[in-house]
Protein backbone atom coordinates (compact mmCIF):
# COMPACT_ATOMS: atom_id res chain seq x y z
CA UNK A 1 0.00 0.00 0.00
CA UNK A 2 1.06 3.78 -0.85
CA UNK A 3 1.81 5.99 1.91
CA UNK A 4 0.52 9.38 1.26
CA UNK A 5 2.43 12.36 0.87
CA UNK A 6 0.67 13.73 3.71
CA UNK A 7 1.07 10.61 6.02
CA UNK A 8 5.10 10.91 5.45
CA UNK A 9 4.71 14.54 6.31
CA UNK A 10 2.73 13.43 9.60
CA UNK A 11 5.34 10.86 10.31
CA UNK A 12 8.45 12.97 10.41
CA UNK A 13 6.52 15.96 12.39
CA UNK A 14 5.29 13.58 15.34
CA UNK A 15 8.65 11.57 15.05
CA UNK A 16 11.33 13.74 14.39
CA UNK A 17 10.23 17.80 15.10
CA UNK A 18 12.01 20.65 14.29
CA UNK A 19 13.40 23.19 16.42
CA UNK A 20 10.95 25.50 14.37
CA UNK A 21 7.61 24.79 13.05
CA UNK A 22 7.73 23.46 9.09
CA UNK A 23 5.33 24.07 6.58
CA UNK A 24 5.75 21.38 3.39
CA UNK A 25 4.22 22.72 0.27
CA UNK A 26 4.10 20.60 -2.97
CA UNK A 27 4.27 23.01 -6.13
CA UNK A 28 5.59 23.58 -9.85
CA UNK A 29 9.04 24.15 -9.97
CA UNK A 30 11.90 25.23 -12.61
CA UNK A 31 12.22 21.27 -13.64
CA UNK A 32 15.94 21.14 -12.33
CA UNK A 33 15.02 21.83 -9.38
CA UNK A 34 13.66 18.74 -7.30
CA UNK A 35 12.67 20.61 -4.03
CA UNK A 36 14.66 22.77 -1.43
CA UNK A 37 14.53 24.01 2.37
CA UNK A 38 14.73 27.44 3.81
CA UNK A 39 14.36 29.25 7.25
CA UNK A 40 11.76 31.77 6.67
CA UNK A 41 13.90 34.70 9.54
CA UNK A 42 10.55 37.03 9.97
CA UNK A 43 8.19 34.11 10.55
CA UNK A 44 10.54 31.70 12.24
CA UNK A 45 9.81 28.66 10.35
CA UNK A 46 11.29 26.40 7.81
CA UNK A 47 9.61 26.25 3.95
CA UNK A 48 10.36 22.96 2.72
CA UNK A 49 9.20 22.78 -1.37
CA UNK A 50 9.00 19.97 -2.98
CA UNK A 51 8.53 19.41 -7.41
CA UNK A 52 4.95 18.14 -7.85
CA UNK A 53 6.03 17.47 -11.23
CA UNK A 54 8.30 14.65 -10.08
CA UNK A 55 6.75 10.91 -9.66
CA UNK A 56 5.61 9.94 -6.40
CA UNK A 57 8.34 8.03 -4.79
CA UNK A 58 10.46 10.61 -5.55
CA UNK A 59 8.46 13.18 -4.01
CA UNK A 60 8.63 11.20 -1.02
CA UNK A 61 12.62 11.12 -0.96
CA UNK A 62 13.21 14.63 -1.95
CA UNK A 63 10.93 15.24 1.64
CA UNK A 64 12.95 13.36 3.51
CA UNK A 65 16.03 14.78 2.42
CA UNK A 66 14.78 18.68 2.75
CA UNK A 67 13.14 17.63 6.01
CA UNK A 68 16.52 16.54 7.41
CA UNK A 69 17.88 20.04 6.67
CA UNK A 70 14.93 21.27 9.38
CA UNK A 71 15.73 19.15 11.44
CA UNK A 72 19.49 19.09 11.32
CA UNK A 73 19.43 23.30 11.56
CA UNK A 74 20.62 24.35 15.67
CA UNK A 75 21.03 27.80 17.23
CA UNK A 76 24.57 28.90 15.68
CA UNK A 77 24.15 26.52 12.81
CA UNK A 78 21.53 28.38 10.35
CA UNK A 79 21.99 27.07 6.78
CA UNK A 80 19.36 25.04 5.69
CA UNK A 81 21.62 24.72 2.17
CA UNK A 82 25.21 22.92 3.14
CA UNK A 83 24.87 18.81 3.36
CA UNK A 84 26.89 18.78 6.63
CA UNK A 85 28.12 15.73 8.68
CA UNK A 86 25.02 17.16 11.05
CA UNK A 87 22.60 16.99 7.99
CA UNK A 88 24.42 13.00 7.07
CA UNK A 89 23.19 12.49 10.78
CA UNK A 90 19.48 14.07 10.39
CA UNK A 91 19.28 12.20 6.62
CA UNK A 92 20.03 8.72 8.49
CA UNK A 93 17.03 9.64 10.72
CA UNK A 94 14.65 10.48 8.73
CA UNK A 95 15.77 7.51 6.21
CA UNK A 96 15.46 5.35 9.23
CA UNK A 97 12.06 6.66 9.98
CA UNK A 98 10.71 6.06 6.84
CA UNK A 99 11.84 2.43 6.77
CA UNK A 100 10.43 2.07 10.00
CA UNK A 101 13.71 1.28 11.62
CA UNK A 102 12.86 4.00 14.38
CA UNK A 103 9.33 3.51 14.88
CA UNK A 104 8.08 3.11 18.27
CA UNK A 105 5.81 0.43 16.89
CA UNK A 106 8.14 -1.19 15.32
CA UNK A 107 10.22 -1.10 18.55
CA UNK A 108 6.76 -2.86 20.27
CA UNK A 109 6.77 -5.53 17.68
CA UNK A 110 10.18 -6.39 18.24
CA UNK A 111 9.83 -6.85 21.77
CA UNK A 112 6.54 -8.97 21.00
CA UNK A 113 8.63 -11.14 19.21
CA UNK A 114 11.35 -11.76 21.71
CA UNK A 115 9.46 -12.47 24.13
CA UNK A 116 7.49 -15.13 22.80
ZN1 LIG B 1 20.13 19.08 0.38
Amino acid sequence: MRTSFAAHIRLLKKELPCFFPVAIRRLKLPSHRLGDCDFDEEEQKFLIRVNNALPHYVQKDILYHEYAHALAWAPGHMTTTIHTASWGVAYARTVRLSNGEDSPRRDDVAAHIKFQ
